[in-house]
């Protein structure tokens, strides 16, 4: 017989007693009859009670009877604790699911409540299942018959293994990155700052290194997400095992990671470390099937030297980092103050060249080319001037190769072609007597996979053709030209467009690859024609220049002419054309109106 039938019988003959002592004329079959009556509504309304606990499958429910022995135990329980009903039934409490150092306070408390009366409260807590293992649980305690000699302790019990794993989850993901599952950064502050304070305590530094994987985009959109994500995993893998317990590692975002070695106490190891990571590097990676390199640029901070906040010693292996990246691939940079001025100031340059172009700030010079023999202006060369509204101009050789490592040198290109065809548009409607205007490109600007249409779009929208407009490309974007580059310029070539190889000789100086490239001029550069009157090694490779830019049907130009001894040997070269302040110094639009017209002339002292 249960312990809940057991408390019936009790309840039951106290109530018989009770009527007996009030009504004493009642007949025993006519109070039996009324008895059977509760006892019948007591029992429907005990299955009703039990029905409604079996069929909550996550409200664990127990029963125990004053020696704390089960007498009661549904399905949710069997599921919670492991125990079948007929295994539980009988069975101590703290035998079966109280872990061993909470038993002896759960006896105490138990003996409390029905000695003392004193409850039981709700709480959280952990009991144990029977495979060992500890179950969280929300935990209500209810005493039935608490004043009788049949106290019933009912504990109703709900399952949070759920919300803990839910709870467990966000806080990982709130602390962790999910792909490598490293500290994420605010994690990984939180930690470096605690080993500074460990290094400051115990007097040794600590090396930060910024890692930026080369190319991480291209990677993506070739092969695609899934194939990027595994490079980063396999990337954590060995970084794990190249690196110590004590070392501390992060993703702070896609593609970089920052790696912190606390303890260090030696310049010397400083090259070792850094080796270190880049060996981690050095076997290809298994990618869509096939083995690939991949290279990272690396940015170094030290602790106490580069900053003493965690946040001070990854912006500066950041800023080091980045300046590698200006070096290209696999390049490594140690972060000094210097570098860190200069960045800055570079920064703050690109936003003042990006409202400069906004606000109307830049301008076109012009600087004509002249025939050697007859001094002729030939064509002028458009040339980017900036200058800001307080301090002295910015030259173009400082601000063109900022704006490359920003988009604005796409900006800056389409600006300086509108502005040069409108010019070349107006000068032809006013009838000036000039040939072509020719334009730089840069290799960035190259790169744009709309070039070709921008620019023969512009030439449209202004009316003119392959006489007007010419182009100059250093050596280095010929060389690095892609076959998309390379197919757009010989289009151009096709249809009659000068394109020039500026700066000649200062890039890869390979003359044989000359004949590839669909160009129609050299212009050599300066620093030759500087040196040439009194270096024979740069009279020796400019008359080679000279000789074989004219046996490839090409036109020569040198360039930076500026006085009378270099014309003089530039002529004897059989150089074509000439370009320097000799002649004439790069000049606005409307004076260079007035040299056109013939009101102005270049140098006075030209000997035809
Ligand atoms: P570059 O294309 O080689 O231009 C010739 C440079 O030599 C110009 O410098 C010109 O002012 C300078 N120059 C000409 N004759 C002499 C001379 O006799 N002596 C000396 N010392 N210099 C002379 P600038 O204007 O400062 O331009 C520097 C570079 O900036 C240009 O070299 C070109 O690479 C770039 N650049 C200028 N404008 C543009 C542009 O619109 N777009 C692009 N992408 N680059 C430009
Ligand atoms: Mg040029
Ligand atoms: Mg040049």
């Amino acid at each position: 017989m249960s312990g809940r039938d057991t408390g019936f019988r009790h309840w039951l003959a106290r109530r018989w007693q009770e009527v007996r002592a009030r009504r004493p004329d009642v007949r025993d079959d006519s109070v039996r009859e009324d008895v059977e009556v509760v006892r019948r509504q007591y029992l429907e309304s005990e299955q009703r009670f039990r029905a409604l606990l079996e069929s909550l499958p996550k409200v664990a429910v127990q029963g125990y009877d004053r020696d704390r022995r089960v007498i009661y135990w549904n399905e949710a329980s069997t599921r919670l604790y492991g125990y079948a009903s007929e295994e539980a039934q009988g069975r101590l409490l703290e035998e079966l699911i109280i872990p061993a150092p909470m038993r002896e306070p759960v006896i105490q408390a138990h003996r409390a409540w029905v000695r003392e009366g004193v409850e039981i409260p709700a709480d959280e807590l952990e009991l144990q299942h029977k495979s060992g293992e500890l179950v969280p649980v929300f935990s209500h305690h209810v005493m039935l018959g608490e004043h009788t000699d049949a106290p019933l302790m009912f504990c109703i019990d709900v399952d949070l293994s759920d919300q803990k794993r839910a709870h467990r989850e966000l806080d990982f993901a709130t602390r962790f990155d999910s792909l490598t599952h490293l500290p994420n950064r605010q994690t990984f502050e939180a930690q470096l700052d605690e080993a500074i304070a460990d290094c400051r305590r115990q007097d040794t530094g600590l090396v930060l290194v910024y890692l930026d994987i080369d190319h991480f985009v291209e990677i993506n959109d070739a092969l695609g997400y899934e194939q990027g994500d595994r490079l980063l995993v396999e990337l954590t893998r060995r970084l794990h095992r190249a690196t110590r317990a004590s070392d501390m590692m992060s993703r702070l975002s896609s593609d970089e990671f920052v790696i912190a070695f606390p303890g260090f106490q030696r310049e010397d190891v400083l090259p070792q470390l850094v080796h270190k990571v880049q060996q981690v590097l050095r076997a290809p990676f298994l990618m869509d099937g096939s083995r690939r390199q991949v290279t990272a640029c690396l940015g170094v901070s030290l602790y106490p030297d580069n900053g003493d906040t965690a946040r001070e010693l990854i912006r500066n292996a950041d800023v080091a980092k980045n300046r590698a990246k200006l070096d290209g691939r696999g390049s490594v940079w140690f972060f000094d103050q210097q570098l860190h001025d200069e960045l800055l100031h570079q920064h703050r340059l690109v936003d003042r060249l990006e409202q400069a172009l906004d606000s109307g700030g830049l301008s076109l010079h012009y600087q004509p080319q002249v025939s050697a023999v007859s001094g002729c202006i030939e064509n002028l060369e458009a040339l980017l001037r900036w200058q800001p509204a307080e301090g002295p101009p910015i030259s173009p050789a400082e601000f063109i190769p900022l704006a490359e490592r920003s988009d604005l040198i796409h900006r800056l290109g389409d600006w300086v072609m509108e502005t040069a065809c409108r010019q070349r548009a107006h000068w032809r409607d006013a009838g000036l007597a000039i040939e072509r205007i020719d334009i730089n490109f840069s290799g960035r600007q190259m790169s744009r996979s709309d070039v070709f249409e921008r620019f023969e779009a512009c030439l449209a929208r202004h009316g003119l053709g392959p006489r007007h407009i010419g182009l100059e490309l250093t050596e280095n974007v010929l060389i690095e030209a892609d076959d998309r580059i390379l197919e757009g310029l010989r289009r151009l070539h096709h249809l009659g467009f000068r394109i020039a190889i500026d700066d000649f000789g200062t890039g890869y100086s390979s003359l044989s690859y000359l004949k590839h490239f669909p160009v129609t001029a050299l212009k050599i550069d300066r620093t030759f024609v500087r040196d040439a009157p009194d270096q024979p090694e740069d009279r020796a490779i400019m008359e080679a220049a000279i000789f074989i830019g004219h046996r490839l049907g090409l036109e020569v130009v040198a360039e930076g002419v500026e006085n009378r001894e270099q014309l003089m040997l530039i002529r004897e070269m059989r150089c074509d054309l000439v370009q320097g302040f000799y002649f004439f110094r790069p000049m606005p639009a409307l004076e260079m109106e007035r040299v056109l017209g013939g009101l102005v002339t270049g140098h006075q002292g030209f000997v035809g």
